[in-house]
């Protein structure tokens, strides 16, 4: 009786060490999962930094290498989907409120490159998005993300937008979409960047006004190890 007690308690130290290695597996892999992510951008594996932003706390936020944020990646994603079956090579782009990170991947990217803002210093054109000083039909690709929330005169905007982008032409003018409905402020919100609106789902029915097709994405598009979610 002593052995076979002996004997059933290895066989339950052995079931235990392997249930013991298995949910040492499963945790890794739950831990890698949760918490490793992929940034489109520079291809960085490795865990997000967290953001204290004005608005709150956003986990797993930025990507350590190369500093992008959520918006960010899931633009990118957006950006090659859209230019799929482009050849960039052939495109002349303007990067308005140009990101860094963004801004060096497209200046060898495209045939021809610009930058554009109304306030940055390290820009080629100071511009007014809402009277550019482009001629008409004259870029393949215009990227403004995160501006047209800061331009009470948004519909002046998105109308010179269509004027310099060529008949075929693409443009990628995300805003951050906060509720169901569009918000306006009556001045701009110190709270929340100075924007003057908080744009809502409905805010893309505008652009339906200016452009023969309006696309929209989701962070939901894509899969989750880019972590574009706020
Ligand atoms: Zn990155």
């Amino acid at each position: 009786m002593s052995k076979l007690r002996k004997v059933v308690k290895h066989i339950v130290l052995a079931a235990n060490k392997i249930l013991y290695l298995r949910i040492s597996s499963s945790l890794f892999r739950l831990f890698k999962v949760q918490n490793c992510y992929i940034c489109p951008i520079c291809n960085y594996y490795g865990r997000f930094k967290s953001l204290r932003a004005e608005t709150g706390e956003r986990k797993k936020a930025k990507c350590t290498k190369c500093g992008s944020l959520e918006r960010h990646r899931l633009q990118y994603l957006v950006f090659k989907e859209i230019t799929t079956d482009k050849n960039p090579n052939n495109m002349k782009m303007l990067h308005f409120a140009p990101e860094d990170f963004l801004r060096n991947i497209f200046k060898h990217m495209f045939k021809e490159y610009l930058t554009a803002d109304l306030n940055m210093e390290n820009v080629d054109y100071k511009e007014d998005l809402t009277k550019l000083s482009f001629s008409d039909n004259c870029f393949d690709f215009i990227y403004a993300s995160h501006v047209l929330e800061h331009i009470k005169e948004d519909l002046s905007a998105l109308s010179e937008i269509k004027r310099i982008l060529k008949p075929n032409g693409i443009a990628l003018i995300p805003v951050p979409i906060i509720g169901k409905n569009t918000i306006e402020y009556s001045e701009p919100n110190p709270h929340e960047c100075y924007h003057v609106r908080c744009p809502g789902e409905d805010y893309y029915d505008k652009y339906k006004g200016f452009f023969t097709t309006v696309k929209l994405y989701k962070s939901s598009d894509f899969d989750e190890k880019y972590q574009l979610y706020i």
